[in-house]
């Protein structure tokens, strides 16, 4: 979120006229409700189901991974109990929006325990025995010690509230937080203290107190029909479904995804993901076909939109696209569970391919390898990392804006620290879920996973592998007893073909890239399913630069992963001029190590790219980190150096250059550099000429 979002200008505009909403359409029933403790379960008409909080492990590499950023930015915030992130809510601020200081730093209410609050529950679950999961219960504690008697629950005075964006954005995380830990203990207090908040929203919806202002339940203020539509779920009361179709239709975006065109240009990146999935949400509980069409609708508006590590490109608006334009680390967040609700809605492989290539890419990129420090914005091709090298907005000011593409453990303002962490539990949820007749394997990485079928009794499913690393998953399925249900798989969409056998069997019929392959079998305990997936180099162009004046380039794409040349950094310590709130804060800029060489024209046949690059192992020392300087595989391609294609700016104030010129002066060298994944690297080159031998 930037300046001008958070004093909600932009956001103000976007209230829709009252439409009406067709009558329910004929969605097939899934047969599934929420694993909740609500007696009568609503009908959802969901193709998947999530399982209960906690029901998948992350192993090998996911592990390491999730216990490095469970271990910093949140376990840091949760231990300092920093007023203006940890308890935001035992306060109440007069008035209705951020103020900033000489520094252009936030202060007062941001908003930031939403996020916070959000990473902080579901690392609990994910890691139960980690020391960021006794740290839940204290902050539960806190929350629920701030709530009103008339149940209002947020950080603002009578006389502010229902003012701005934030307040509602924020409350309806926090309270997604309550209802997820609730879902994971059965803790009714926590489903109380939602239902009371709630009710505090609706009245004041009902009844609107003189500054009421609807359009703050517009932008990420629209994350309230999800947690609406939750509390349905979870007692089945139609108030709150009502309510959440309410809130959708006069703030949402379901008639301008519905009527075509390009509804998400000069959207703001993070909160147009937000917007996407929202109809979908509601279609879950209502089953109303054009909700759903409309949020698909607005997930393909997006695609022009998407950087080639696979998260939406936006300076912070929707606007710019290409090699140097920046993407801000929330939308890969935002973006990762926006598929996350659409995978779980259409049981379609594309969603599930988006939420792979957004956390295999563009999320590790944006993060130190010790998961202390973020980059707010990061672009496919950088050769620096600092708060001139690429300014982030596009009001035409750029004298004005700073790039935020430096890394550091508390940006201003904070979002992208808080919500970072989310991506990682958001991703291991989406791994398995439940189908109408057994469970579907929708994301692939290393887990353990324990669940219960009905009828079935307990299922355990081991996956083993270093997917992405690897294109080979090894899946071990061990029923309590042998039983007859559905194993799906998904084939991703970017495979040319995939083997896959059940105990050594092959699978009959081929399984069809882009498709869910369904096993249904009798299941054994200790049946094993391996998967292959036959994976191809390919080039992703950028379009050819008017004229001609510059050399077209491309990237480089092998199954969910994007290699790109590595520019070995030198991480400079500086104390960053505005940063959020909290202890001990790290900011570095990047710089490329001096005499390191970047400039390089990959030399491939491109029409046979296979030919030319060749995967390789890569050692990996004993500690090394996952996402870290030493990924375990690369790609080899010969090269050479493009002599008239140097740094821009000035020296002590470098930028990352655009394509080279034509002609390009190459060197007669021919050397061999190795690419590698996207996701490993923090400077780099993602976007390189291609030359013949
Ligand atoms: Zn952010």
């Amino acid at each position: 979120m930037n300046r001008r979002e958070f004093m909600g200008v932009s956001t103000a505009a976007t209230l829709l006229g009252a439409t009406d909403f067709s009558p329910r359409g004929k969605a097939q029933e899934s047969g599934e409700s929420k694993q909740t403790a609500n007696k009568n379960p609503v009908k959802a008409f969901s193709r998947f189901a999530r399982l209960s909080p906690g029901s998948i492990a992350p192993s090998g590499w996911l592990l390491q991974f999730a216990q490095i950023n469970a271990d910093s930015w949140i376990l840091d915030y949760a231990r300092h109990r920093d007023p203006a992130v940890y308890s935001e809510y035992s306060r109440r601020s007069k008035i209705s929006h951020p103020v900033f200081n000489e520094n252009n730093e936030t202060i007062d209410f941001c908003g930031y325990i939403a996020y916070f609050g959000s990473a902080l529950i579901h690392y609990a679950q994910l890691l139960p025995q980690s020391k960021v999961a006794q740290e839940a219960d204290p902050w539960i504690q806190s929350v629920l010690a701030s709530q009103d008697p008339d149940g209002y629950l947020g950080g603002f005075a009578p006389e502010a509230r229902w003012q701005h964006w934030l307040e509602v954005w924020a409350l309806a995380l926090v309270l997604d937080a309550l209802l997820y830990r609730y879902e994971a203990t059965g803790d009714r207090s926590l489903l109380k203290a939602s239902e009371r908040a709630v009710q505090v929203v609706m009245k004041a919806w009902r009844e609107p107190p003189p500054k009421f202002t609807p359009a703050t339940f517009s932008g990420e203020g629209i994350f309230l029909v999800g947690t609406a539509c939750k509390l349905y779920a979870f007692t089945g009361k139609e108030s709150y479904l009502s309510f959440a179709r309410d809130v959708l239709k006069r703030c949402g975006k379901t008639q301008a995804y519905l009527r075509g065109g390009d509804a998400v240009v000069h959207e703001h990146a993070v909160i147009a993901s937000d917007d996407v999935p929202a109809p979908a949400t509601l279609y879950e509980y209502t089953g109303d076909r054009e909700l759903l069409k409309a949020s698909e609708a607005g997930w393909q508006m997006m695609q022009p939109y998407l950087s080639v590590d696979g998260t939406p490109q936006g300076n912070e608006m929707i606007f710019n696209i290409g090699s140097r334009a920046n993407g801000e680390h929330c939308g890969a967040v935002n973006w990762i569970a926006a598929n996350q609700i659409l995978t779980r809605m259409t049981a379609e492989v594309k969603y599930a391919d988006a939420i792979e290539r957004a956390i295999f890419n563009g999320y590790p990129a944006a993060k130190s390898p010790d998961g202390k420090m973020v980059a707010y914005m990061h672009s496919p091709n950088q050769l620096v990392a600092t708060e001139w090298s690429a300014p982030h907005d596009n009001d035409g000011d750029l004298d004005w804006w700073a790039s935020r593409q430096h890394f550091s453990s508390a940006h201003e303002p904070l979002c992208c620290n808080s919500d970072g962490p989310r991506g990682i539990p958001f991703y291991v949820e989406s791994m398995l879920l439940r189908s109408e007749d057994g469970l579907a394997v929708a994301c692939y990485g290393p887990c353990n996973v324990s669940t219960t079928l009905p009828q079935i009794g307990r299922v355990t499913l081991q996956m083993d592998t270093a997917y992405p690393f690897e294109d080979e998953v090894r899946v071990k399925v061990d029923p309590e007893r042998p039983a007859p249900f559905a194993l799906k798989f998904r084939i991703p969409g970017w495979c040319v073909a995939a083997i896959v056998e059940v105990n050594g069997v092959q699978s009959q019929p081929a399984p069809k890239p882009g498709t869910f392959l369904t096993l249904q079998r009798r299941w054994e305990p200790g049946d094993r399913i391996t998967l292959v997936f036959q994976n191809q180099v390919r080039l992703i162009w950028r379009r050819r630069p008017e004229f001609h004046i510059r050399v077209q380039c491309a990237a480089v794409e092998r199954g969910p992963l994007v290699f790109a040349l590595p520019v070995q950094e030198e991480w400079r310590s500086f104390v960053a001029p505005a940063h959020g709130p909290g202890q001990d804060i790290k900011s570095c800029r990047l710089f490329p190590k001096e005499g390191v060489v970047w400039n390089y024209a990959l030399i491939i046949d491109r029409d046979h790219p296979e030919r030319d690059l060749r995967l390789r192992k890569l050692p990996v020392p004993e500690d090394a980190q996952p996402w870290g300087p030493h990924p375990p595989v690369g790609l080899e391609v010969k090269a050479r150096r493009v002599l008239n294609w140097q740094m821009e700016g000035d020296p002590q104030q470098p930028k990352t250059p655009g394509f080279p010129f034509n002609p390009m002066k190459l060197a007669d060298e021919i050397e061999a550099v190795t690419l590698v994944p996207f996701g490993a690297t923090r400077l780099r080159m993602a976007f390189l000429p291609i030359i013949p031998a």
